[in-house]
């Protein structure tokens, strides 16, 4: 997916985490149960509750993946 090398080791060992973040599950804020997982972009929704937030593109609570977009300039 990232097809420059031109930011270097440490860029994209932080893209690498983020990628990881985005394919994981998250604690749901209403329910509490691990199962929040991104339907689409900034979008994450509760498989358990249904219960649906608007988040960070790539993590529901953290702004890391906004910042190495906005570093890699594709947003
Ligand atoms: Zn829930």
């Amino acid at each position: 997916m990232l097809k420059t090398n031109r930011y270097g080791k440490k860029i994209r060992t932080l893209y690498n985490e983020i990628i990881a973040k985005q394919r994981a599950k998250y604690e749901c804020p209403k329910c509490h149960s691990k199962t929040l997982r991104r339907v689409s972009f900034s979008i994450w929704e509760c498989k358990k509750c249904g219960f649906k937030m608007a988040g960070g593109a790539y993590t529901p609570y953290t702004e890391i993946g906004e910042f190495v977009l906005k570093m890699l300039g594709e947003r």
